[in-house]
């Protein structure tokens, strides 16, 4: 037999980038296998049907998830400005404030998220960072020092802000998907299915470094005690994991999903829940997340190591 006289190719190596992708899902807990209250039982997802009294699946595509503090060793119902300034910062905001905040980020969270803020990190690493949800000038004028948590992170990076012209063009998204809320607020804005606005998600993230995106009608759900509209919900996030997951190569990338606080997976109070949330990691970052994180507040500084050092 011939010996293959094929000569071993050496690529030269360029500058390893390392893209990070974080799916923020408002007010998603890990609950007990009981199709009466939970909805992930009634409505089984492959990725998100994770339960409290039940061994721990291997997600598809190769995914983990932790089990994750959201309490920050701060009595009382954990809530969403005090769970996504901790996110988006790495820092104890519960503690910081001395209780858990809910609804938008008081000023000591505003000066948390203008000096920690992971976008801010990712800027000073000279590495690029976006926020995939599409905003509105309108939003800043109307809610003025009130803006969220998300949107403050970003600005603290010294990233510009996607607009409703982004929207249009199909360089952003909006957080239900398909545009439906942006519509009923007489906003001129195409209706996408989940998969469009995924794409553009996915695309988003191989062109940024970090790329964030919030979805926050878990938490309406849950607070509504909307059952009948929990299996649409979860068929959402179903087509947006699978699509993001077979675009984005995970060689290169790390997505990791991850919650402030319990909400939907208990339709049987109307409050947030005492439950661990799941964060859910992907591709190559993903033994760093397990090392790393136990509570939401170890998300961020795994994000910056994983943006780092492949
Ligand atoms: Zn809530």
């Amino acid at each position: 037999m011939q010996k293959s006289s094929t000569p071993t190719l050496h690529y030269s190596k360029t500058p390893f980038t390392m893209h990070v992708l974080l799916l923020f899902v408002d007010g998603l807990g890990i609950g007990e296998r009981d199709p009466a209250r939970n909805p992930l039982a009634k409505f089984p997802s492959p990725f998100l049907s994770i339960f409290k009294d039940a061994p721990l699946p291997q997600l598809p595509y190769g995914g983990v998830v932790i089990p994750t503090r959201a309490d920050m060793d701060v009595p009382g119902l954990p809530q969403s400005a005090t769970g996504q300034t901790a996110i988006f910062t790495g820092k104890n905001a519960s503690k910081a404030l001395g209780h858990h905040q809910s609804g938008f980020p008081t000023p000591t969270l505003r000066r948390l998220l203008n000096e920690s803020s992971l976008f801010k990190s990712v800027a000073a690493m000279g590495k690029t960072g976006v926020f995939a949800n599409a905003l509105s000038q309108d939003y800043f004028d109307r809610r003025g020092e009130r803006i969220s948590a998300t949107t403050r992170a970003l600005l603290a990076g010294g990233f510009p802000w996607l607009n409703m012209d982004d929207l249009r063009d199909g360089r952003a998204v909006s957080h239900d998907l398909t545009n439906e809320f942006l519509r009923s607020m007489g906003v001129d804005v195409p209706l996408r299915t989940p998969k469009e606005s995924a794409k553009i998600l996915a695309s988003l993230s191989q062109r940024h470094d970090f790329t964030l995106f919030e979805f926050i009608l878990t938490d309406m759900i849950g607070h509504n005690q909307e059952m009948a509209e929990a299996e649409t919900i979860i068929r959402r996030l179903d087509v947006l994991l699978r699509l993001v997951l077979t675009q984005i190569d995970l060689h290169d990338a790390t997505v990791v999903l991850t919650s402030d606080h319990g909400n939907f997976e208990d339709l049987s109070v109307k409050t947030h829940t005492h439950n661990l949330v799941p964060t859910c990691v992907w591709g190559s970052g993903q033994k760093n997340f397990v090392e790393r994180v136990k509570s939401i507040e170890d998300i961020a500084g795994a994000i910056t190591k994983a943006l780092r050092e492949p």
